[in-house]
C-alpha cells in the first residue's frame, strides 16, 4: 500500500505536525489504496507562511519565465501520463482511457493554455488619465473535489501561478494521490519554493483553516454547494475574495425537431461521463410530451449499452463510483426517486451484473415520467440517474429548465443551430451546448445561482486572481 508521508511546503517535502492519517480507498474493489497525512492547523499555518513569503517574488517574475515554468508542468505532466491516469483511475474509478484522455489530457492542456495565454495578456492598459494594472491577488487557497481531480487542481493552480499568486492547495481527500504527483512535477521543473504548497487533510480542518487564515488573500473552491457556502461565510469575516464552483442539475433539452436517436444517446452519454459524477452533468432529459415512448425507448438502450466494471479493464465503459459513501448517497436517492412515484426504467439500487461486490458500483438507471418537482429533478445526484421529464412547449421546456437552484451547464438539440440557440440564450445557466459542441479550456466555465460565483478556465479563469489598481497621473498641461 502505498504511503504518503509528507506534505510539500516551501520546495520541500515536510514532516506533518499531526499524527493522523487517512486511508484512501480503491473504488474498485473497496481495498485500502494507501494512505496520506491529514493536516492539522500548524500545517496550514506553515503552507501559508511559505506562501506569503515566496509572493512578492514570484508576482515580480517576468511573466515569460511564469510561463515557461508553467510550460514544463504541461510537459512533465504529459510524459507521466499513464501514471497519473492509473493513479487517478484506481484513486476514483474511471474507465483508465477516459482517465488518460480527459483526467491527465484536460489539465496537461490547461497548463499550456496558459503559458500561451501570458504572451498575449495585456497586465495593464491606459484608461483617460489613469493607468489601470492587473495585479495578482496574492496568497490563494485551491480547495478542490474528487471528481476531476487534477483538472480541477489545474483550472485553479495553473491560473493562480500564471496571474502571479501563490498558491496553498488542500486536494480532496478522497481522490488525494494524483496531487501528489503534481508537486512532484513542480518540484522537478524548479518552482521557486512556497510558490506551491500541498496539505491534504479534512474539510473541516485543512479547509476552514485556510478559509479563516489571516495570510490568504483568496479562497477558490470546487465542490458541493452546502461547503462552498461554509467557505464562503468563514471567508467573508476578512472579506476575503471567494471563487464559488459548486453543484448543478442541468437539462439536456431536446427540441422536437431534433435528431432524437443522436439526441437522447448524447444526453444519457453526458448524464454517465465519469459515472454521474460530473458537476456538468445533463441528469435531466427534457423530451416534448408526445415524443415520451420514442425518447425512453431509446434512452434506456443507451443505458443498458454500457459495461460497468473494472476501470483498469480496456471493456469497460462505466467505473464505480468514488467512494463507498458516494455510492450509498446514489442508491439512497434511487430509493428515494421509487417512493415518490418515478418509473424506473432501466437500473435501479440492486447492484449491476458481474461487478465485484466490495467496489463501489451503481447500475446506471433511467427514471421515467418525473415531475420536475421531485427530489431526484431538483437534487444533484452525483451519479449514473438519468430523469426523463416532459414539456408541453418550447416555454415549458425553458421553465423546467430554468427550474431549479442550479444554473451550471444545459445543452440543446434541435435540426439547426440557430433554433437551439434561441433556447440557450433563454437558459440561465454559466454554459450551454449547442448541438452537442465540445467542452472549450478557452471559454469560462462556471454557474449561475447556486451553482456558483466563479468562471475558471481561458482568460476568464486567470482574471478571477487578479486585482485592478488605477493610478491617476495629472493630465499634461494645455499648451
Ligand atoms: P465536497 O464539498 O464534499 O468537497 C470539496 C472539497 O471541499 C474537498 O477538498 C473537501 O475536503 C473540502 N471541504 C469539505 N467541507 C469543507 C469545509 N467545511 N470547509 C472547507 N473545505 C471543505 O465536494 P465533493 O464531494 O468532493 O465533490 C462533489 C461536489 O463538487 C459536487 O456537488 C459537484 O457538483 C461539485 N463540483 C463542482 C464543479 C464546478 O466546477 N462547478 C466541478 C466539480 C465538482
Amino acid at each position: 500500500m502505498e504511503q504518503r508521508k509528507a506534505f510539500y511546503i516551501d520546495g520541500r517535502w515536510a514532516a506533518p505536525q499531526g499524527k493522523e492519517t487517512i486511508v484512501v480507498d480503491c473504488p474498485i474493489d473497496g481495498s485500502a489504496l494507501a494512505t496520506i497525512p491529514a493536516g492539522v492547523v500548524g500545517d496550514v499555518e506553515a503552507a501559508v507562511n511559505a506562501a506569503r513569503a515566496a509572493f512578492n517574488g514570484w508576482a515580480a517574475t517576468p511573466v515569460a519565465q511564469r510561463a515557461e515554468l508553467l510550460k514544463k508542468i504541461q510537459d512533465q505532466l504529459k510524459a507521466r501520463t499513464d501514471e497519473i491516469a492509473t493513479t487517478i483511475t484506481r484513486e476514483m474509478g474511471m474507465p483508465y482511457k477516459l482517465s488518460q484522455r480527459v483526467q491527465v489530457g484536460s489539465p496537461t492542456a490547461t497548463f499550456g493554455m496558459y503559458a500561451k495565454l501570458l504572451a498575449d495578456f495585456s497586465f495593464e492598459e491606459q484608461v483617460g488619465n489613469s493607468k489601470v494594472l492587473r495585479e495578482p491577488v496574492g496568497v490563494v487557497a485551491a480547495i478542490t473535489p474528487w471528481n476531476y481531480p487534477l483538472h480541477q487542481i489545474a483550472a485553479k493552480v495553473a491560473a493562480a501561478m500564471a496571474a502571479g499568486c501563490t498558491v496553498v492547495l488542500k486536494p480532496s481527500e478522497v481522490a488525494p494521490l494524483n496531487a501528489f504527483l503534481l508537486a512532484e512535477i513542480m518540484h522537478e521543473v524548479g518552482v521557486p519554493a512556497g510558490v506551491f504548497n500541498l496539505v491534504t487533510g479534512y474539510g473541516p480542518v485543512v479547509g476552514e483553516a485556510l478559509a479563516t487564515h489571516a495570510e490568504v488573500d483568496m479562497v477558490s473552491f470546487t465542490g458541493s454547494t452546502r461547503a462552498g457556502k461554509r467557505v464562503a461565510e468563514l471567508a467573508s469575516a476578512m472579506v476575503k475574495r471567494v471563487a464559488l464552483e459548486l453543484g448543478g442539475k442541468s437539462a439536456g433539452i431536446v427540441l422536437d425537431d431534433a435528431d432524437f436517436a443522436v439526441a437522447v444517446k448524447a444526453v444519457v452519454g453526458n448524464c454517465y461521463l465519469n459515472a454521474g459524477q460530473t458537476c456538468t452533468a445533463q441528469t435531466r432529459l427534457l423530451v416534448p410530451a408526445h415524443r415520451y415512448e420514442e425518447a425512453a425507448h431509446l434512452a434506456v438502450a443507451a443505458a443498458e449499452a454500457y459495461r460497468v466494471g473494472d476501470p483498469l479493464q480496456a471493456e469497460t465503459t462505466l467505473g464505480p463510483l468514488a467512494s463507498r459513501m458516494q455510492q450509498e448517497r446514489v442508491r439512497e436517492c434511487i430509493r428515494r426517486g421509487i417512493a415518490e412515484g418515478a418509473e424506473v426504467l432501466t437500473g435501479g439500487v440492486e447492484l449491476p451484473a458481474g461487478v465485484n461486490a466490495g467496489g463501489f458500483y451503481v447500475a446506471p438507471t433511467v427514471f421515467g415520467r418525473v415531475a420536475p418537482q421531485h427530489s431526484i429533478a431538483q437534487e444533484e445526484i452525483f451519479g449514473p440517474v438519468l430523469s426523463i421529464i416532459t414539456y408541453t412547449d418550447e416555454d415549458d421546456a425553458v421553465r423546467i429548465a430554468n427550474g431549479t437552484a442550479y444554473g451550471l451547464s444545459g445543452g440543446v438539440w434541435s435540426a439547426t443551430d440557430e433554433h437551439a440557440e434561441r433556447i440557450a440564450r433563454r437558459l440561465r445557466t454559466g454554459q450551454v451546448e449547442i448541438n452537442g459542441g465540445p467542452f472549450n479550456l478557452q471559454a469560462p466555465f462556471g454557474g449561475y445561482k447556486q451553482s456558483g460565483n466563479g468562471r475558471e478556465l481561458g482568460k476568464y479563469g486567470l482574471e478571477e486572481f487578479l486585482e485592478y489598481k488605477a493610478m491617476q497621473f495629472r493630465p499634461a498641461p494645455k499648451s
